[in-house]
């Protein structure tokens, strides 16, 4: 399928300030989009200038949240280049997204070539700045015109990207994360493998309850015995306990995060014995009590990974590696991101060159 470009006439001024960037408030000048009939399969795949979305207002979506997503990066590199991380394990996890929420599948080659079509033409947005990068978000939603409850039978999916600043221009500050008792983000056999809108609304009442105790995000626990740890904020979670590497297995419903994924890859190639298993509340402050929790810390696209300094549980406080950013944490920071900028040997093939 060709993909039709249409230019904007008139393109917004880019950021002067990469300082100011933040995350997700500024937009590029295009988008992409491609819809999708049962009887057509997907067509008319555009880029356009970017701006508000028509939607017919009984679309699935706006009702029953039949939506989807992704969360990647591209990143400028010192010799000009400008490289992706693992792509195609992004676009795999949005098709095992869209199985379980019956949106159709993507084709993967022509979902990577929509990304790199709309990166090239946007390559100017790509911001220069130490740790900055442009965040690319893909997504999928329902967009039949019925209230009827069925599968989905027509879709749209979209592209947009935004120029995002350093997330720690003052340093990988631990964080302290408080743990949820009460509200569970996902369940087994729900959609807690999916990266859908969904997961995120059943999220933010914890969330802006944790805040307002002055915690910056709570630790996930199982969705039926509240009893094993699953993730934390919207982050994988992983912990150094006497040595060893412990993170929760993918049960269905913990994400799959890429960065979990690479951070486990790097470890076991350093020599890591790493678990992949059920790691109960339990066994986690017992560790925290006797002084065997070494580091702990989630992973993430957003930030790569981020420290956990203190854990607060039934009101009681924990702290974790006396509150610093614990040394394998931020070798694991360093690395990836070394490889992600391009600063790095890439020996494991992760980046993707778009131009
Ligand atoms: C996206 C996401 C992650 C992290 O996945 P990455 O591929 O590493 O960015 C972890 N947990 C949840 C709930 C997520 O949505």
């Amino acid at each position: 399928m060709e993909i039709k470009i249409t230019k904007t006439t008139a393109p917004k001024a880019k950021p002067t300030d990469e300082s100011k960037l933040g995350f997700g408030k500024i937009f590029t000048d295009h988008m992409f989009l491609m819809d999708y009939s049962e009887e057509r399969g997907w067509y008319d795949p555009r880029i356009v200038p970017y701006g508000p979305i028509a939607l017919d207002p009984a679309s699935s979506v706006l009702h029953y949240g039949t939506e989807i997503f992704e969360g990647m990066k591209a990143y400028r590199n010192e010799n000009g280049d400008i490289t992706m991380f693992r792509p195609m394990e992004n676009i795999r996890r949005m098709n095992n997204s869209a199985e379980r929420l019956c949106l159709p599948q993507l084709d993967e080659e022509f979902a990577l070539k929509a990304l790199d079509t709309l990166v090239a033409l946007e390559k100017d947005w790509v911001p220069h700045s130490e740790g900055t990068s442009l965040y690319l978000r893909p997504f999928m939603y329902g967009a039949d015109p019925h209230l009827g409850v069925h599968k989905v039978h027509s879709a749209t999916f979209v592209i947009i990207y935004s120029p995002v600043g350093a997330y720690y221009a003052e340093g990988l500050n631990p964080v302290k994360i408080i743990i949820e008792d009460e509200d569970v983000r996902a369940v087994r056999g729900g959609t807690g493998y999916a990266k859908c809108g969904g997961n995120y609304a059943a999220s933010l009442r914890a969330g802006a309850r944790a805040e307002a105790k002055g915690y910056t995000q709570v630790l996930w626990l199982d969705g039926v015995e509240r009893k094993y740890v699953e993730e934390v904020g919207s982050m994988n979670v992983m912990f150094k306990v006497a040595g060893k590497i412990v993170t929760p297995a993918l049960t269905g419903s913990v994400l799959p995060g890429i960065t979990r994924k690479s951070c486990i890859e790097l470890l076991r190639g350093w020599g890591y014995v790493v678990e992949e298993r059920l790691f109960s509340i339990d066994e986690l402050l017992a560790a925290a009590k006797d002084g065997t929790l070494e580091e702990a810390w989630g992973t993430g696209t957003a930030a790569v990974v981020s420290p956990i300094g203190k854990l607060c549980y039934k009101d009681a406080e924990y702290t974790v590696t006396g509150g610093k950013i614990g040394s394998l944490t931020q070798k694991l920071y360093d690395e990836l991101t070394a490889i992600q900028w391009g600063k790095a040997d890439d020996k494991l093939g992760w980046c993707h060159k778009v131009i």
